[in-house]
């Protein structure tokens, strides 16, 4: 019985584990790939938010896009190395990627250009980088904003709308693991799942289940004594399952994606302790999941 419980333990609590300092990438190449990481699990999450809106409590306004400006302080040397990895022009506010289909890709926002200005407020007329980033932040908050662009000689301002998402943020987890978590109102993928799962559906599969977690109360403090049972572990888990599947076919994402998610990160992470006994993860078997999964989605 102590033998079952220490799995029980790793295994279900694996995705926690990893609780190492975070220590950026040394290289533009691998400060390149790790944002490229963190853009695949923005658009995936995003889509998701945008398209499941009617069932959260709480949303926010998005433009659907992210803009690299360098804080005041900070290593010089990591500093450079960002400057040099997304082409930071004199370090002012530059765009590093757009959601295609989103309101900044609609308007014409492009990956490089500068922002020089926001509502009005010039970059050149702000006191410090820090002051015009708080302002480019809380123009974000709202329903219309105005974006002064500069693209290579030419200036230009661009009129965004706001799109509205549910109020929920992600973190990708640097790890080797394969797994997604969800805690309080924050989805973290791990980039080993990033990695590895190279259908959006996939991955989707595993954010839409996490988000079920949130959206289903799972993840508040007062509850996380009661979920720490097993067996409540598995109720959670089954309905996570069944809303989660919903809401990835909501946002357009081929459900197929959450079985083959399943296959790959169970065939990855089955070590020969957990093949031995028969362990697969929290509640079911990837097969058992799999039918369950299925007859949510022909009910
Ligand atoms: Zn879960």
């Amino acid at each position: 019985m102590k033998i079952i419980l220490l799995l029980l333990l790793i295994t279900v609590f694996g995705g926690c584990a990893s609780k190492q300092p975070y220590t950026p990438p040394s290289t533009v190449q691998g400060l390149q790939k790790e944002q490229a990481q963190l853009n695949r699990v923005w658009m995936i999450t995003r889509k998701i938010l945008v398209a499941n809106t009617p069932i959260c409590t709480q949303t926010r306004a998005d433009y659907g896009f992210r803009a690299l400006l360098l804080t005041e302080r900070g290593d010089k040397e990591q500093k450079e190395l960002w400057t040099k990895a997304f082409d930071l022009q004199h370090q002012q506010p530059t765009i590093t990627f757009i959601i295609p289909e989103s309101s900044a890709d609609k308007v014409g926002l492009r990956i490089g250009d500068v922002i020089i200005s926001v509502n009005g407020t010039k970059w050149v007329d702000t006191t410090s980088r820090n002051e015009f980033g708080a302002l480019l932040k809380d123009a974000q908050k709202l329903e219309k904003m105005q974006l002064g662009i500069r693209r290579g000689k030419h200036e230009t301002k661009l009129e965004l709308i706001a799109e509205r998402m549910c109020d929920y943020s992600f973190m990708l987890n640097i790890s080797k693991e394969h797994k997604a978590m969800a805690q309080e109102r924050k989805i973290i993928v791990d980039s080993g799942a990033v990695e590895l799962l190279k259908r959006d559906d996939e991955l989707a599969f595993f954010i839409s289940h996490e988000l079920a977690h949130i959206l289903l109360g799972h993840t508040l403090p007062e509850r996380k004594k009661e979920i720490a049972d097993y067996k409540m572990r598995s109720v959670v888990e089954k309905d996570a399952d069944a809303l989660g599947i919903r809401i990835m076919v909501r946002a357009g994402y081929d459900p197929k994606g959450a079985e083959t998610a399943l296959q790959s990160t169970d065939l990855i992470d089955s070590g020969p302790v957990t093949n031995f006994f028969n362990f697969h993860g929290p509640y079911m078997s990837v097969p058992e999941r799999i039918n369950f999964l299925r007859k949510i989605l022909s009910k």
